[in-house]
């Protein structure tokens, strides 16, 4: 029986799968990743590390399954994103640790950036208008220039065209393919701030500002095609799908028309709206990036993230001591019949889009002698639930005011604290839309074997593998008019208040 490969290669693991040909996942294997914190602020990881313990994913899933490889019928990969890894092209051998996407030492250098001119514009704008991306430290581009001029003898190197840059994906295709092929699929490079997502190529004028040599850079293919074949681990397999995890999940979710939106709710929350054909720009901070190509039509999409999601349920059990577990919250929160006229700003690390405050600080507001830690409970489930609804606001007027004219219909989830129906009610309350839990919680890793399963002949068009997306439980609008625009009008103040907060010392 022939089966696709799903590697999922994330911040703090490395997964392996099998998906059956009827789209149905069979087996997983799972082996947990460490990171370093060298300096505060640093966080790297071993790109030896990231490689063997996928490998050791996949072997572990070959034993555990009893598959033979040969049985293999095509490989698809996902991965943590923007991870910025450096290795010699003639040896293999690395020249630094990955620097992980949440690594922030290059923040100076971006925000120095970000104030500068080159060719008679503005560095931030020029970055935003050709990546879609917001100058900052998350993005491989500034991390690169930091090993290069960090690491000694890496500049001269990398100039000599001996040097190969990748993010994680590039890096386990080198290790698969035994150093022959170097390669990034669309996705991954337009998390680069690099590469310019009109084009789909590599732009010379973000090379120049970055001082990063084109000869360090893979060759970009598509999200979906015969890729590369592996002659590593388990030799002879086509690769034939690729894509960064969100976008993964995206199309593991099957947005695949314009106005189809996914949530990820997990730690923060990671939310994508497709866009179509055409990249939407935000007045409204969010970012622009390349959803998927596929069949060679190259889809668009807008992205929000959230710093603190379900971790505000961690802190409600960690910080607080409230809870026992993060699912307690919702039998907690479910024990009162609303927050008591609590509202909390889990902005507990600043707020992402669409403020982008890194100095916002989580709050409280509304306490009273009544307020019992039930409310508190509540007021944080309705916090996260009100953090999307204001990303997803903000990207339906962006496609508006684009003149793509679309509203979100539907929101589709995922992720650990998705499976808490009280805040999933409360989504499609506060957003007066349907929120709809699919049948698997595996979005992600599923979107790259559906991509590479396209590739390989398993589905013939997005149209059929989007028949293998099956819905679990949807979660209708309740509230009434009057009482979501009382709650939305709170949290504006709230955010207003955490926003005005002066943190003094920092
Ligand atoms: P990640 O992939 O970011 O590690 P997961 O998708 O595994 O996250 O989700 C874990 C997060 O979800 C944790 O922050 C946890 O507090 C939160 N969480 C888990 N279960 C629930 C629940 N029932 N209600 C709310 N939050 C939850």
């Amino acid at each position: 029986m022939e089966v696709i490969l799903g590697l999922d290669q994330g911040t703090s693991s490395s997964r392996a799968v099998l998906v059956q040909l009827d789209g149905k996942l069979s087996h997983t294997a799972q082996g947990e990743l460490p990171q370093m914190y060298p300096q505060p602020g640093w966080v790297e990881q071993d790109p030896e590390a990231i490689w063997t313990s996928q490998a050791a994913a996949v072997r572990a899933l070959l034993s555990e399954s009893g598959l033979d490889p040969s049985e293999i019928h095509c490989i698809g990969i996902t991965n943590q994103r923007e991870t910025t890894i450096v290795w010699e092209r003639a040896t293999g051998r690395l020249i630094a640790n990955a620097i992980v996407w949440q690594d922030r030492r290059t923040a100076e250098y971006c925000r120095e950036l970000a104030g500068q001119n080159a060719n008679g514009a503005s560095v931030e704008t020029m970055v935003r208008d050709k990546t879609g991306l917001i100058l900052d430290a998350y993005f491989s581009a500034s991390k690169i220039r930091w090993i290069l001029d960090h690491v000694p003898a890496a500049k001269a190197q990398a100039w000599a065209g001996q040097l190969a840059f990748g993010t994680v994906d590039s890096w386990l295709i080198w290790k698969l393919t035994g150093g022959r092929r170097h390669i990034t699929d669309v996705t991954n490079a337009s998390r680069t701030m690099l590469f310019n997502i009109h084009t789909l190529q590599w732009d010379d004028d973000l090379l120049e500002i970055f001082g990063v040599p084109r000869s360090m850079l893979p060759e970009v293919v598509d999200s979906s095609g015969d890729l590369a074949v592996t002659s590593e681990l388990v030799p002879g397999i086509k690769i034939t799908g690729i894509a960064g995890d969100q976008q993964a999940a995206l199309f593991g979710q099957m947005c695949i028309r314009p106005g189809m939106a996914k949530n990820t709710y997990g730690t923060g929350c990671f939310l994508m709206l497709q866009t179509g054909s055409k990249p939407v720009f935000s007045k409204h901070k969010m970012l622009t990036t390349i959803a998927w190509r596929v069949m060679g039509e190259t889809m668009y999409a807008l992205e929000g993230s959230i710093f603190v999601a379900g971790a505000a349920i961690q802190w409600l059990r960690d910080g607080l001591g409230i809870l026992k577990s993060a699912p307690e919250v919702e039998a907690l929160a479910a024990s009162v019949p609303d927050s008591g006229g609590v509202v909390f700003v889990p902005a507990l690390t600043g707020l992402g889009a669409p403020y982008w405050d890194p100095h916002a600080r989580g709050a409280m507001f509304g306490l009273t002698r009544g307020t019992t830690r039930a409310h508190i409970a509540r007021a944080a489930l309705e916090g996260i639930a009100l953090e999307v609804a204001d990303i997803v606001r903000a990207m339906e007027s962006d496609a508006q005011e684009s003149g793509a004219g679309m509203r979100v219909q539907e929101l589709r989830v995922d992720g650990g604290a998705s499976t808490n129906d009280l805040l999933m009610q409360m989504q499609a309350d506060l957003l007066d839309i349907p929120i709809v839990r699919s049948q698997t919680a595996e979005a992600t890793v599923l979107g790259a074997c559906y991509l590479a399963g396209l590739a390989a002949g398993v589905w013939s068009d997005v149209e059929e593998v989007a028949r293998q997306w099956h819905e679990s439980r949807r979660f209708e609008p309740r509230l009434h008019a009057d009482e979501r625009d009382r709650k939305l009008a709170a949290w504006k103040q709230g955010i207003q208040r955490a926003r005005g907060w002066d943190a003094g010392s920092e």
